[in-house]
């Protein structure tokens, strides 16, 4: 049988060989790390480097499609793979993505509208910034996850202080929007140019890390999720985009006594944030993703389960004396309709992705009232 290929070893690599795996393909994954969630599970594990030339000849010898996990693989060797074999997302299509300034700019083209900002890469752009971009948020163009590479400035001298305890890499300097809420769209589209999209799903970040997704949104009117769903599949066209994407939007005030729809950042994979989707659609976004690379066809995914997803971060793993161990499940379990995910990482730290928690239920206000208990049992904050 084929093999697919990927990059990186992380729980979104692992939650794609179990796609893959079960509809019959051979996985092989490349990550460094020997003990990597992905590698654990997967029939063949290259435990090279991501520039590594071996490994990714190794990778394209045994592979006979290839896609990424790891949002920050080098571009190039994404570029040098295709050569070889195919490979979804293309190396230009992830190295937009890798670059908040590129990602802005692709957002434009694709006519779509993102929050205010301003690329500071020179002490001149610095102290050219116009005044309405503060209060703002300074983020890194590159490299920053979790809410990582981001101070918030109320003014020009912490603009100032924040560029600099950044180190002066390259930034963008984003208007701080009042946000109504959040929400994300994937999308998958095939080589073929066809697009299916995912519900609409609403997201609550904690600390700048996503806590709770809620399918189907409760805050997002049928117009509203038309609107994100079509832009979603625009900025995946316009730069010919093969596989799954998610993107992140704003929704703030229209200033007219309506809501409006601002991009803020898109992944060139499965997003945490459609987790969701193993348990509550008839196709996972990763299914679409095994879809897009094997060139198989593409069926619009139909969410069968309200559902509400806990994520479980390394704080769980800590009692209040800051001993390690894990949480007790069985309560949790108990309760109907849960679905527990955990990605076999060795150890726990405050903040790391550890696993998640999908509730489907047989309407939204049981999946919300089930969450509830379970955050409870958990030691979560209520939703
Ligand atoms: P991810 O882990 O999703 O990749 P990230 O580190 O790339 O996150 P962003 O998505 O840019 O960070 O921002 C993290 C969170 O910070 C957002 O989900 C939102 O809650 C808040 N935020 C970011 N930019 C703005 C803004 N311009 N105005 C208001 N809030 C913002
Ligand atoms: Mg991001
Ligand atoms: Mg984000």
């Amino acid at each position: 049988g084929a093999t697919l290929g990927v990059m990186g070893g992380g729980q979104l690599g692992r939650m794609f060989v179990h796609a893959a795996q079960a509809m019959g393909y051979r996985t092989a994954v490349l990550d460094p790390d020997a003990a990597s969630p992905a590698g654990l599970v997967s029939h063949q594990h290259i435990a090279t480097g991501y520039l590594d030339e071996a490994g990714l000849a190794t990778l394209a010898d045994v592979a006979d499609a290839i896609t990424t996990e790891f949002e920050n693989v080098p571009a190039d060797a994404l570029r040098a793979l295709a050569a070889r074999r195919p490979v979804a997302p293309a190396g230009d299509a992830v190295a937009v993505c890798q670059d908040r300034a590129a990602e802005k700019a692709h957002f434009g083209a694709s006519g779509v509208p993102c929050a205010p900002y301003a690329v500071i890469e020179t002490p001149e752009q610095l102290a050219t910034v116009a005044d309405d971009l503060l209060p703002g948020i300074l983020k890194t163009a590159r490299l920053g996850y979790d809410g990582k590479g981001q101070v918030r400035v109320a003014d020009r001298a912490a603009l100032a202080a924040a560029w600099q305890e950044l180190g002066r890499v390259a930034c963008v300097l984003e208007k701080r929007l009042a946000l109504r809420l959040e929400l994300s769209v994937i999308v998958a589209r095939g080589a073929d140019g066809q697009v299916v999209h995912f519900p609409v799903q609403q997201n609550l970040h904690r600390d700048g890390i996503l806590a709770v997704t809620e399918v189907p949104a409760p805050g997002v009117s049928p117009a509203l999720a038309a609107q994100a769903v079509q832009r979603a599949g625009a900025i995946a066209a316009e730069m010919g985009y093969v596989g799954v994407l998610c993107v992140e939007f704003f929704v703030v005030d229209d200033g007219a006594g309506g809501l409006a729809l601002v991009a803020n950042e898109m992944a060139p994979r499965p997003h945490n944030s459609g987790h969701y989707t193993i348990d509550a659609c008839d196709c996972s976004q990763f299914e679409a993703q095994v879809r897009c690379m094997a060139g198989l066809p593409l069926v619009a995914p139909r969410l069968h389960s309200p559902a509400i997803m806990l994520n479980l971060l390394g704080d769980l793993w800590f009692d209040a004396a800051g001993t390690e161990r894990e949480p007790a499940w069985d309560a949790v379990l108990a309760l109907p309709g849960t679905h527990l995910h955990l990605y076999g990482k060795t150890s726990a730290r405050r903040g790391r992705k550890m696993g998640h928690l999908t509730i489907t239920a047989a309407d939204a206000a049981a999946a919300r009232a089930t969450a509830e208990r379970a955050a409870q049992l958990l030691g979560l904050p209520p939703l």
